[in-house]
């Protein structure tokens, strides 16, 4: 499903989507710009390190320590958080020049960045906590990694229980028993945060044209 056609014009809205590690978050941001061409990921800027797999720029940009606080000097970040002793920061100019020209973006990441954009951008906002099914669950997926150590998985998992006290920070939460379920509950949320009058920024004039044309 895409986006309707848009006869009002509106701006974009920033959907947020935060879990603990292993919830299936990823795999849900994929399947979700992959069926949504109105939606486009925020690439965030980080200091860990690159994984193997991943692709600089479309993963994540890579940066080291001393580059990183320039970019907060500067005002660069939009949020950022350090989460499991690394930083991670969401650049501003990308998601700015997105909402303006009425796209959406997506965002996976950490509560503490999803309290600094609702402090400063609330009404642009639309945030998801993802939950497991269970911890059995949990832990399953996340030992299926192979690209952590043993050491870094058993730290997320300590991490977990810690991550989903947050839930009740969020909009909306959606459980990812079955994902093609879990896809389509976001997707009825971003169908639905769509129409809000307030992001219909056209709203005044179209009304305006439906009542003078008669
Ligand atoms: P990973 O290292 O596994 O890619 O990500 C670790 C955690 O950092 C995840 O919970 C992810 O949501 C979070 N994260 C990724 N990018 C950002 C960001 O730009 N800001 C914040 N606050 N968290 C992020």
């Amino acid at each position: 499903m895409t986006e309707p056609i848009n006869l009002i014009g509106r701006r974009g809205l920033m959907l947020v989507l935060s879990s603990p590690s292993g919830a299936g978050k990823t795999s849900i941001a994929h399947r979700l710009l992959e069926e949504d061409s109105a939606l486009e990921m925020s690439v965030s800027t980080t200091t860990r390190k690159r994984r193997p797999g991943e692709v600089e720029g479309k993963d994540y940009q890579f940066v080291d320590y001393e580059s990183f606080c320039i970019m907060i000097n500067n005002r660069e970040f939009l949020e950022y958080a350090k989460v499991f002793g690394n930083y991670y920061g969401t650049p501003k100019g990308a998601v700015t020049k997105a909402l303006e020209a009425g796209r959406d973006v997506l965002f996976d990441i950490d509560w503490q960045g999803t309290q600094q954009i609702a402090d400063s951008k609330r009404d642009d906002l639309v945030s998801v906590f993802i939950l497991p099914p269970s911890t059995r669950d949990l832990e399953l997926r996340l030992s299926q990694r192979a690209q952590d150590s043993a050491e870094v998985v058993a730290n997320r998992m300590a991490r977990a229980s810690d991550e989903i006290s947050h839930y009740r920070e969020y909009d909306y939460i959606v459980v990812n028993h079955v994902i093609d379920i879990a896809v389509a509950s976001i997707k009825a949320i971003l169908a639905a945060e769509r129409l809000k009058r307030d992001r219909q920024v056209g709203l005044t004039d179209f009304v305006k044209k439906l009542r003078t044309s008669q």
